[in-house]
């Protein structure tokens, strides 16, 4: 079907490079596991590569495109099934909860747009508790930076804050051959299982996670900066940052050297301090 359907323009700026390679597309499907009793929200449902693919395996299929055109067409396309919605809307402004029933685990397919990756990654690891799993299709880059670990060049706060919420597998790449037309860059697909890791790391609640990540935001404002440095610029007076200090903790440390045990136990100390 995706070749079938893709004949049609293009719109590069809504990051349209549709997936043909049909092997691709499958795997990507098979990737998401039994979801006969479940529904999928998937991203960007283009001409349909993917779609047709998951409406027949879905319990419920709520696919949001963006290009009216495209809308259009696929609500054309599922008419006869019933358990397919297309909605023409941005999925950056789209509402999750009221999307899945109450207390259901929704999961989460889509080749995504890439000029709106990390926006889309922060949307969904903000919608975890909605949320069972993912299986995405991003920039080889991004896929890297994701599922590094704390030390290594790609890690940064994208893999700080999805690591915090998720667990990440990296399933395959492909080469832009496999789009037409080709995007720029190498894509891969990942896999999220939404586990939030809040128990290990001491965070009571939703609310002290929240705060815990606006802590890593501070920490990793200024790449190159010290912890000592971006916490001060995040307001953290000098006395409350020499006493953490006084602890044994590494102040000239950067944030992507530390995994997020570490960054939780210096965030428990700073609170603890600021008391
Ligand atoms: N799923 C199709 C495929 O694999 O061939 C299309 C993938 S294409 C990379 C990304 C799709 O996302 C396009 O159909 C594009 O119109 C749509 N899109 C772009 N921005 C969007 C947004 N903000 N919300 C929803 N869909 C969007």
């Amino acid at each position: 079907m995706s070749s079938k359907r893709n004949s049609k323009p293009q719109k590069s700026r809504l990051g349209q490079n549709f997936l043909v390679d049909d092997a691709a597309c499958r795997a990507i499907v098979d990737a998401l596991g039994d979801v006969s009793q479940s529904t999928v929200i998937e991203i960007g449902p283009g001409h349909g590569a993917l779609t047709s693919l998951l409406a027949p395996r879905c319990g419920r299929l709520i696919a949001l495109e963006v290009d009216p055109n495209l809308a259009l067409e696929n609500r054309a396309h599922f008419i006869s099934q019933p358990q397919v919605t297309i909605l023409e809307a941005d999925v950056l402004s789209a509402d999750f909860a009221s999307l899945i029933a109450p207390a259901e685990s929704a999961s989460v397919s889509g080749n995504l747009p890439y000029y709106i990756t990390s926006d889309i990654l922060f949307k969904l690891l903000d919608a975890h508790t909605l949320l069972h799993r993912a299986v995405l299709m991003v920039q080889r880059e991004v896929a890297e930076r994701l599922s590094a670990a704390p030390g290594t060049s790609d890690y940064g706060l994208l893999s700080a804050t999805t690591q915090l919420y998720a667990s990440v597998d990296l399933l395959f790449t492909l080469p832009p051959s496999a789009f037409s037309p080709p995007p720029e860059v190498h894509s891969s697909v990942i896999r999220m299982h939404f586990a939030p890791r809040f128990v290990e790391l001491g965070l009571a609640d939703v609310g002290s996670a929240k705060q815990f990540q606006q802590f890593l935001r501070a920490c990793f404002s200024q790449k190159r900066k010290t912890l000592r440095n971006n916490l001060r610029s995040a307001g953290y007076t000098q006395a409350v940052l020499d006493s953490l200090a006084a602890t044994g903790t590494d102040m000239s440390a950067r944030a992507e050297s530390l995994g997020l045990k570490e960054m939780a136990d210096i965030f428990h100390a700073l609170a603890a301090e600021k008391h």
